[in-house]
């Protein structure tokens, strides 16, 4: 029975390196990440400046490069996985952000922060407080939802983080799919 449950999840993982890696299948090994903040639910932004799924588009042309996922300003953002620090600092766009290497040419970055915890060099658990949902850079604006933007790379290029293990729910699906439900 673990035996089976174990063989379908390595299954799993390899078909998301498959999708966000194309040629580059087999280097990439792909372990379980925990949600960077603590909500029942982890809920795609989606307001009146526009959506916070991975690859939406945004002005000037440009993909948005990570996720949007809601939550309370303040509340605790918590490691992807184990890692290091490699940058921490403020961008016009991003905001007050930081940027974890979990080796293996594996980065997720973590923006518009209101405190970041942690400082560059130090190492960081998975799971760990690492800083806290603000509405800096680009997210400051009045009309969008307070968020966190996450943002994964492997080997240099973005990955969409739900193909990580993360479950993200989008509600316009959710309501579709069930009419009158909550
Ligand atoms: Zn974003």
């Amino acid at each position: 029975m673990r035996i089976q449950g174990r063989s379908v999840a390595v299954g799993a993982l390899l078909g998301a390196g498959l999708v966000v890696a194309g040629q580059q299948v087999g280097r990439i090994s792909w372990r379980p990440v925990v949600a960077p903040v603590e909500m029942a639910q982890l809920v795609i932004r989606r307001d009146a400046k526009g959506d916070g799924h991975f690859g939406a588009p945004r002005s000037g042309h440009v993909a948005h490069r990570g996720v949007d996922i809601e939550a309370p300003l303040g509340s605790p953002v918590r490691a992807i996985r184990s890692g290091r620090v490699i940058t921490t600092g403020r961008h016009r766009g991003r905001g007050l952000y930081l940027e974890l290497d979990h080796g293996r040419g594996l980065r997720s970055l973590y923006a518009h922060l209101q405190t970041v915890e942690v400082a560059t060099g130090d190492g960081v658990r998975q799971g760990q407080h690492i800083g806290t949902v603000g509405k800096t850079g680009n997210a400051r604006h009045p009309l969008i939802t307070p968020h966190l933007h996450l943002e994964v790379s492997s080997q240099g290029q973005l990955v969409d983080p739900s193909s990580m293990g993360l479950t993200l729910v989008d509600r316009l699906e959710e309501s579709s799919d069930a009419l009158g439900g909550n």
